[in-house]
């Protein structure tokens, strides 16, 4: 009788999470190991003040009935266990540019003609750029959910056209400019760096559809360890895996954790940082030159944020999300200036599954540079020092400062708030120096930061934000392409859209 294939997952982030559903529905036994205390990584959620505040998962897109999350959710048997909210239709997100509000409009349509009551004469601008991101995001097969070629699973133009390049050449006019790239703080964007393909995917993803978890993304990590469990699967926490053992043949046959505990497996997928993979393995195992490129991939910049806990009943609920940037050009974030913090802020009213009527609170992000914080970052979490506590109540004084000139009175309203830097990034995920995206995507160089889920040790498959692109969506596409090199990646495809058809 052959005996079931055991997979051994590391790290429950969402792409280990994904790997593990999949691979548990078909037929792989799946164990998970998670070093920290609750399944998720950036899924994680935290309570106070009896408010659920997100940690890494403000909204995501393209979860309207027919898009390509939709039928993902529908795969990973998330809808119905999952509670989100469409946002403002005619605003999920709203920027301040020169102390104007702009909004996003969601759906192509109403996108343009949105944008054009702010833009006047712009209209065919607008919708040339409508068409160019539309037929980038279109044109990438898995984001699509169509069958894969895998030796041209990139698009090679998009991967090395530089975003800002393009919207620079497309209008002289330099608050269209700022406008079409505002939502660059959800990739990092760095104007010499960033793809049309990151931009493009990001940007079509939420302007398709834009939601927002209700009570937070700790449900969605909830029910997928559920759902592995439903599965016949096995998923531990405090169980960091700090060794790879192998056999003769170059295998790795178990890791070993903090504890030292043994767990043995035929497979393993590694959801840390394909770096932090590596680094477990001895010289010989993978070659010189791709450690050697692991190691000098840049990772995005880390953040500093505060989550708010608002007074009874003083803000009402608001359905977007704002953004404002301290420079008249939104690009010059990309380049962290620690003088000038912050340079910008993202604000993320919670949607509450108690009070739809009311924010019961709200979080703040902005960027922050690892070195800011590095001469704390062999203490621990809660035992920093109060040098630490007294710098960041410093910086959130700066930023609610920076947020009360858009919200002004915001400041009153809050009951109370907490704060998070780049080491409560890297001690809850094991990120590098807290990097919000794992690694940098740069035009200049498409491949270098594109990894391949396959690893030279033949048991040995990577999956996560660092493999393609980071959120929902990119993460998804990750797990699918990692499980493709177990069950083949055109087989899931057709799995995911067989199993849609019958819903529609
Ligand atoms: C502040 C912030 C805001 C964001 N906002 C959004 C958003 O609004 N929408 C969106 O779509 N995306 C957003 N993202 C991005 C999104 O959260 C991530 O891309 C995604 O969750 C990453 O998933 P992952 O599986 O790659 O990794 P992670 O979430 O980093 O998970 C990795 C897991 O591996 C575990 N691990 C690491 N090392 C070990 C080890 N040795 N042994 C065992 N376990 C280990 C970690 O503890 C962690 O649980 C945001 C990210 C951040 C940081």
């Amino acid at each position: 009788m052959n005996k079931t294939p055991h997979i051994l997952i590391i790290g429950s982030g969402l792409g280990g999470l994904i790997c593990g559903y999949i691979l548990s529905r078909e037929g792989f036994k799946v164990t998970i190991l998670e070093k920290h205390h609750k399944f998720g990584g950036n899924l994680q959620t935290f309570r106070r003040n009896a408010v659920e505040f997100d940690t890494g998962m403000h909204y995501v897109g393209s979860l309207d009935k027919g898009q390509v999350l939709h039928k993902f959710f529908n795969y990973f048997r998330l809808l119905g266990k999952v509670k989100y909210r469409r946002l403002d239709e005619n605003g999920f997100d709203r920027i301040f540019i020169k102390n104007k509000e702009y909004p996003y409009a969601m759906g192509y349509d109403n996108f343009v003609e949105t944008a054009a009551e702010y833009f006047p004469g712009k209209y065919d601008t607008l919708k040339t750029y409508a068409e160019k991101i539309r037929q980038v995001a279109q044109g990438i097969d898995p984001y699509n959910l169509r069958e894969v070629d895998m030796s041209q699973i990139f698009d090679v133009y998009s991967l090395s056209e530089n975003a800002f390049s393009y919207i620079k050449a497309l209008t002289s006019d330099q608050k269209l400019q700022n406008y079409l790239s505002a939502l660059n703080i959800l990739y990092a964007g760095e104007r010499d760096k960033t793809s049309m393909y990151v931009h493009a995917l990001i940007n079509n993803h939420y302007i398709e559809s834009a939601y927002r978890f209700v009570d937070g993304s700790r449900q969605v990590a909830d029910a997928f360890v559920e759902n592995i469990e439903n599965n016949g699967g096995e998923a531990f926490k405090n169980s960091e895996v700090t060794k790879f053992i192998f056999d003769d043949d170059k295998k790795i046959k178990a890791v070993e954790t903090r504890s030292g505990e043994l767990f043995h497996a035929d497979f393993f997928v590694s959801n840390m940082h394909p770096y932090n993979t590596i680094k477990l393995l001895s010289p010989g195992m993978v070659r010189k030159a791709y450690r050697e490129r692991l190691q000098r991939l840049p990772d995005t910049i880390s953040s500093f944020a505060i989550y708010a806990v608002v007074k009874d009943k003083a803000m009402e609920y608001l359905n977007s999300n704002y953004y404002s940037h301290k420079d008249n050009d939104v690009w010059a974030a990309g380049i962290y200036d620690k003088a000038r913090f912050p340079q910008y802020f993202g604000l993320y009213p919670l949607a509450d599954g108690i009070d739809e009527k009311y924010t019961r609170g709200f979080s703040v992000m902005t960027y922050m540079d690892y070195d800011d914080v590095k001469r704390w970052e062999n203490t621990t979490v809660e035992n920093r020092g109060d040098d630490y506590e007294a710098f960041k109540e410093e910086r959130a004084q700066k930023l609610l400062y920076f947020v009360e000139t858009r919200f002004p009175g915001i400041r009153n309203k809050i009951k109370a708030y907490y704060t998070s830097t780049p080491l409560t990034l890297r001690d809850y995920t094991g990120t590098r120096r807290g990097s919000i995206f794992g690694i940098m995507r740069d035009c200049n160089n498409s491949y270098e930061s594109y990894i391949f889920p396959r690893t030279k040790v033949p048991n040995l498959c990577l999956t996560g934000q660092n493999l393609n692109l980071h959120g929902m969506l990119g993460v998804s596409i990750s797990a699918l392409l990692t499980c493709g090199e177990f069950v083949g990646i055109n087989y899931l495809i057709r799995k995911i859209n067989e199993e849609y058809a019958v819903i529609e």
